[in-house]
């Protein structure tokens, strides 16, 4: 299909195509069923633009592009320095070569200052030319630094929730994936919570959104601090939050789960513009353990499930899978 329509093949064109064959991304489809339908040519420009907007992390992609690219010119004039600098060395060595021989067995003092005087300008010139390689180094290793430390931020930046800090979702699935596989190598237990804010709904519509807001923030503030090292808490989406607990049985989990439900509950809000006391935010959490080699949408879906058996017993709670109803907590499937 590529051929036919003339899209070269690059890497981003084959990834946009073979979303589209695979028929994975609807929008993808229309988009590219509308520009076969209007007959337009998959120009530079079209395909880039396709790529743009629905290659995964599009925005993040192009930027890091663009620091790639960067660094490509600033490794790329480093080897430039470093070319011209043994050009400048191998002239210097032939210049002094050029001396050596013709020095011993000429008695004639003359020649020799002049020889001496010779080599100590090629000596000032070879270092200087150091002198100015150092400071092109010097400056080229700024920027590569620079750049890194840029590259650093993209990273986190792509996988940070804005709002709360915390893990995004994309992360969040990234860490079980692997908190996973170690689970199944070691036979160390997982555990997992899926935490949802009570009544958050009512709170917004009461106190308005920026509020709502920083419930959030005090939320995610809470689990982080209360949370150890090895723990991943996770903005899961709007007002859920996930914490993956690698090594920790389900009693344990629980146990994290009703701390972190207490120290949520223990937390007065006020509005510190007006010192008005909101009250009290709580949450419901479900915990599970991971069975070994069950597909990680069964275990979410179970720690799921026993958030909605918290929020259906009255809210403010933790409920764990073994409080749901036999038959709901499927055996290892995969
Ligand atoms: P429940 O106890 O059953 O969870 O009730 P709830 O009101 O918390 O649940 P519901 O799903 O009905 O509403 C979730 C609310 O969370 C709706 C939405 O306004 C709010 N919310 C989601 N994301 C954000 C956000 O980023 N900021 C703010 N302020 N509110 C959000
Ligand atoms: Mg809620
Ligand atoms: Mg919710």
């Amino acid at each position: 299909m590529m051929e036919r329509h003339k899209v070269p093949p690059h890497p981003e064109n084959f990834a946009i195509w073979y979303t589209y064959v695979a028929g994975r991304n609807p929008e993808l489809t229309a988009a590219i069923e509308e520009i076969l339908r209007s007959r337009q040519n998959f120009t530079a420009e079209v395909n880039e633009r396709l790529y743009e907007r629905f290659a995964v992390f599009g925005q993040d992609r192009a930027e890091l592009r663009e620091v790639g690219l960067r660094v490509e010119e600033a490794v790329g004039r480093v080897l430039d320095f470093l070319g011209q600098a043994n050009e400048d060395a191998a002239g210097y060595g032939a210049a002094l070569e050029s001396f050596s021989g013709r020095l011993i067995g000429d008695a004639d003092p003359g020649h020799l200052v002049e020889a001496v005087s010779t080599i100590l300008a090629e000596t000032k010139t070879m270092v200087e030319m150091n002198l100015q390689l150092e400071q092109r180094l010097e400056n080229s290793a700024g920027e590569i630094a620079r750049l890194r430390n840029h590259l650093d931020d993209l990273k986190h930046e792509a996988s940070t929730d804005a709002l709360t800090q915390l893990a995004n979702r994309k992360l969040f699935d990234q860490t079980l994936k692997q908190a996973a596989v170690e689970a199944d190598d070691s036979g160390r237990p997982l555990g997992l919570l899926m935490i949802d804010i009570d009544l958050f709904k009512q709170f917004n519509d009461t106190y308005g959104h920026p509020l709502g807001d920083q419930i959030l923030k005090l939320v995610a503030r809470t689990l982080s601090e209360t949370l150890g090292a090895g723990d991943t808490a996770a903005r899961y989406g709007g007002e859920e939050f996930a914490v993956v607990l690698p090594g920790r049985s389900l009693e344990e989990a629980v146990a994290v789960a009703e701390e972190l439900r207490t120290q949520v509950a223990g937390r007065r809000v006020t509005n510190r513009r007006t010192g008005q006391v909101l009250g009290q935010v709580t949450v419901s959490a479900g915990a599970a353990t991971y069975a070994k080699g069950e597909s990680l949408g069964s275990f979410v879906q179970r720690a799921d499930d026993a958030l909605y058996l918290a929020k259906s017993r009255g809210r403010n709670r933790v409920m764990s899978q073994s409080d749901l109803p036999p038959g709901a907590a499927p055996a290892a499937t995969e």
